[in-house]
């Protein structure tokens, strides 16, 4: 009784192991069967883009971010204060601003920070239609990449506003997108010491730190950016770049 109960186990065991197998097996396998059947290659891509928001929590590393620049008053400072305290940073580009202020971005790159897509002219993607969306975001790459050489590969919504037709055309255009998980919100000029204040008291392994070099007064983002970087560097943090981040989480760049 007690062999057959075990057989009998046994073999149910064995059944459902090859059972699942096959499931395994066939999955992948009805996918191009019915990717033929429709006459269109089986995706390469993921429907829906990543919409990043921090690095690896374990890592003592955090990105530095600047959005709606380039412009001519304030990246130059920007790029100044990042050279003198030999760090890096990552710029999300507006491409009409990129067209007109070319050797800005040139010369980010050539610090050794990295440029990225922020749209051709910052709108809510949500609200265009799918090849609207899909304008935005390869304009300001194309101006990107006449201007540097580069093409992003990464690109931070206007807003951070995404719903699931941006991710589907981010993600036929194979980027990934990058959000922020502390904002300085220094766009509303809070005063130096408040945008120090939240980045410092909000900074912590893996975060991804929201400010603007462009898209009006900037001079207290600038003023703030020495005291910033120095009291993250006493806290130990090394201060990267998206990508630096996102290759520590296997996420191609
Ligand atoms: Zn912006």
């Amino acid at each position: 009784m007690r062999t057959f109960q075990s057989t009998k186990i046994a073999l149910t065991c064995a059944l459902i192991f090859i059972l699942s197998l096959m499931g395994v097996l066939l999955q992948p396998l009805q996918g191009v069967h019915a990717a033929a059947k429709a006459g269109t290659p089986a995706p390469t891509t993921p429907a829906q883009a990543r919409v990043i928001g921090q690095g690896r929590s374990d890592l003592p590393k955090i990105a530095l971010t600047f959005d709606d620049g380039p412009n001519p008053t304030y990246t130059p400072q920007v790029l100044s204060i990042l050279a003198q305290h030999h760090v890096h940073a990552t710029f999300f580009a507006i491409g009409n601003q990129v067209q007109s202020n070319p050797n800005l971005v040139k010369q980010a790159i050539g610090d050794g920070n990295v440029v990225e897509d922020h749209t051709w002219d910052h709108p809510d993607l949500t609200k265009l239609t799918p090849a609207a969306i899909s304008k935005e975001v390869t304009s300001a790459a194309d101006a990107v990449q006449k201007a540097t050489g580069q093409r992003p590969g990464l690109l931070r919504p206007p807003y951070g506003s995404v719903n699931a037709t941006v991710r589907a055309q981010v993600a036929a255009l194979n980027m990934t997108m990058v959000i922020w998980n502390v904002d300085t919100v220094d766009w509303s000029r809070p005063g130096v010491a408040s945008i120090e204040n939240t980045a410092l008291n909000n900074a912590h392994n893996g975060s991804i730190i929201l400010m603007h070099d462009g898209g009006g007064d900037r001079s207290q983002t600038v003023a703030a950016l020495p005291h910033i970087i120095t009291t993250l560097q006493q806290r130990g943090y090394q201060l990267v770049t998206v990508p630096d981040l996102l290759h520590d989480m296997n996420i191609p760049a």
